[in-house]
């Protein structure tokens, strides 16, 4: 195990992450290699009387710390696949595309999401909303154990499931009103099996599918598509349905559950802003429950308060159906 003080090389570099605007600042980093590392680092931050904070990929940090022991599971990656049991024991820096790879020659999947560079326990252990959520659930809700050090988890064991391919992948279109319509009445009576989600990215929208079983997509095929790649896919390709940013950045995001997405609700996310704000809307329910829609906005990082500013008017149009928020989705200090 490799420790790291701010005077060290590479001390920046292993408490840096994939976001970049809210980074920790720690007295001294665990860079640990197994259990057992985790086991001295804890016993440091006793012995010491300092905070510990763990850190894997750096996706969904919320608030940073100042001095304080970081462990960092980077270097824990981890996978053991049990086909017979259907589950993956995952080492607490494994990432997705690790048990997706590992999983992919069993006919297996994990319930990943849309970036298969998330890691696997901060996704599952904050609540996960997967590629296949409508059919299979929360990712929190299929963790079968935990081995853990003074709340640091070491690993997790996870169940996997079998399907062979899915027909899934995104419609690019020009931002119209019929794809949004399409977007409401296509979730008003999608099945459980498929999971769909609507974004705008600057002067484009998103529609975004994913399905265990062959979807009849005859509603979509009037609207002239800038880009489609719906079909067949092996699930090892899931990355390729949403394309999210790989390279470090700063951003800042929120989110609302949804009881209904309403016109107030699609014109509001619609309406030009001074700020550049990416859309998602998630449809939930199915094997997530109620309620039935999520509506996330992110932004990159430049001035926080205008930023606020620009995604709080866009919920305070939407109050009237908010029911929630998904905690795991909240990018940067709420
Ligand atoms: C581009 C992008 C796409 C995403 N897509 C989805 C999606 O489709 N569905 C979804 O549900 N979420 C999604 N997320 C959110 C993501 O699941 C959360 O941000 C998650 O917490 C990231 O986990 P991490 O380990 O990668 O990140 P980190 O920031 O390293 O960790 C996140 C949290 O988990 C804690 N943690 C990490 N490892 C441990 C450990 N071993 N023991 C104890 N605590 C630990 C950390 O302290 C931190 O509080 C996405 C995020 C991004 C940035």
């Amino acid at each position: 195990m490799e420790t790291y003080f701010p005077s060290d090389h590479g001390y920046d570099e292993q408490r840096g992450g994939f976001q970049t605007a809210f980074q920790h600042r720690p007295a001294v980093i665990f860079a640990v290699e197994d259990a057992d590392d985790v086991r001295k680092a804890v016993r440091y931050a006793a012995d010491h009387d300092l905070d510990l904070t763990v850190q894997n990929t750096g996706h969904g940090t919320q608030h940073t710390r100042d001095g304080g022991v970081l462990i960092t599971t980077g270097r824990m990656t981890g996978v053991r696949v049990d086909p017979g049991r259907r589950t993956a024991r995952v080492e607490a820096g494994a990432l997705w595309h690790h048990v997706i790879t590992a999983a992919a020659p069993h006919g297996l999947v994990p319930l990943s999401g849309s970036a298969p560079d998330v890691g696997v326990v901060g996704y599952s252990l904050r609540g996960g909303i997967g590629l296949l959520a409508r059919e299979f659930g929360y990712a929190r809700d299929h963790v079968r154990d935990v081995e853990s050090v003074d709340g640091v988890v070491t690993a997790l064991e996870i169940a996997l499931f079998p399907v062979a391919r899915i027909f899934g992948g995104h419609l690019i279109f020009d931002a119209a009103d019929e794809v949004f319509d399409t977007f409401r009445s296509w979730t008003a009576h999608a099945p459980d099996t498929v999971t769909t989600s609507i974004g705008i990215v600057g002067d484009a929208v998103h529609v975004r599918f994913a399905s265990t079983v062959e979807l009849d997509m005859a509603v979509w095929c009037g609207i002239a598509a800038r880009e489609d790649t719906v079909g067949w896919m092996p699930y090892t390709e899931s990355g390729d349905i949403y394309r999210d940013p790989t390279t470090p950045h700063g951003y800042y995001g929120d989110n609302v559950l949804l009881s209904d997405l309403t016109p107030e609700v699609l014109a509001a996310v619609r309406a030009p802003s001074d700020v550049f704000i990416i859309v998602d809307i998630r449809h939930m329910g199915g094997a997530l429950g109620e309620p039935r829609y999520l509506l996330r906005l992110i932004s990159p990082l430049g001035d926080k308060d205008s930023v606020r500013a620009a995604h709080d008017r866009i919920f305070a149009v939407a109050r009237p159906w908010t029911v929630g928020c998904e905690e795991s989705l909240v990018y940067g200090p709420h």
